[in-house]
């Protein structure tokens, strides 16, 4: 079964422009390219258009770290969907860990904005992803099956195959602390199961699911060869041109 399989780089609130144009100039050029896979970057929204402009006929995409579900409106602060593709953008990170636990995005909120990224068209790479305590308490299936059972309720199986997975275990991301090949293929195996229980086998067996939380050069030879594994999404190490096409070349 052939699967997307996407290596992401989620850049968060880092780097202003000059260093930002230096990182994907940089990328586009050690990027050892592999036609089967899609690489793509999740720089600050301010930066989108003027990234997009140097990506432009390179093989890396960029995507938008977060977007409100409305379509326009008196939402101060907030970036529409529309907005996102007018700057270039073909993907969209929804309920990553950070806007889940320091902003407080609920289940229901990122239901929204994963029916609204689709319904607009873009690719939604949905987090998902225990806390530490849940996981020590044993309730790391109990959260998945929760968080895959809200973002998707009301979708139907087409959207749901359009749909990125992205496990990311919160005690993991940015804490040096990357899940072991046996904890991720786990919880991976875990996430189709859940899936298939909402679409059935097929749907379950075509989403890709990639893995997020301290993904560095030393640690992806590990995680690559799992076969539940279909990318990353990196977040330090997506910041240092080297580290980062490393990463992307993990296998070729
Ligand atoms: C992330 O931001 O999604 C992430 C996984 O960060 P890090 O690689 O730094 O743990």
């Amino acid at each position: 079964m052939s699967r997307r399989q996407i290596f992401a780089g989620n850049w968060k609130m880092y780097k202003n422009f000059d260093e930002a144009r230096i990182l994907v100039e940089g990328l586009i050029k050690n990027l050892k390219g592999n036609s089967e896979r899609e690489y793509v970057i999740f720089p600050p929204a301010v930066y989108l258009q003027k990234i997009y402009d140097i990506t432009k006929g390179s093989p890396v995409k960029i995507g938008i770290q977060n977007v409100y579900y409305k379509h326009e409106g008196a939402y101060t602060g907030e970036i529409s969907i529309d907005m996102a593709k007018d700057c270039g953008c073909d993907y969209v990170l929804v309920g990553h860990s950070e806007r889940r636990h320091i902003f407080g995005e609920e289940n229901s909120e990122i239901n929204m904005k994963l029916n609204a990224v689709l319904q607009e068209g873009l690719i939604p790479v949905l987090c998902i992803g225990e806390l530490l305590e849940e996981r020590e308490n044993g309730r790391t299936e109990d959260v998945l099956r929760s968080q895959i059972y809200s973002a998707f309720e009301g979708m139907t199986p087409e959207n749901a195959l359009k749909t990125i997975l992205a496990y990311e275990p919160v005690w993991a991301i940015g804490t040096g602390k990357v899940a072991t090949p046996e904890i991720a293929k786990d919880a991976h195996i875990t996430a189709r199961k859940i899936l298939n229980e909402l679409y059935g086998d097929a749907v379950a067996r075509s989403v890709s699911i990639l893995y997020g939380g301290s993904v560095k050069p030393d640690n992806i030879e590990g995680l690559y060869v799992i076969d539940d594994i279909d990318g990353v999404l990196v977040g330090g190490a997506s910041l240092d041109i080297d580290s980062f096409a490393d990463i992307c070349s993990v296998g070729n």
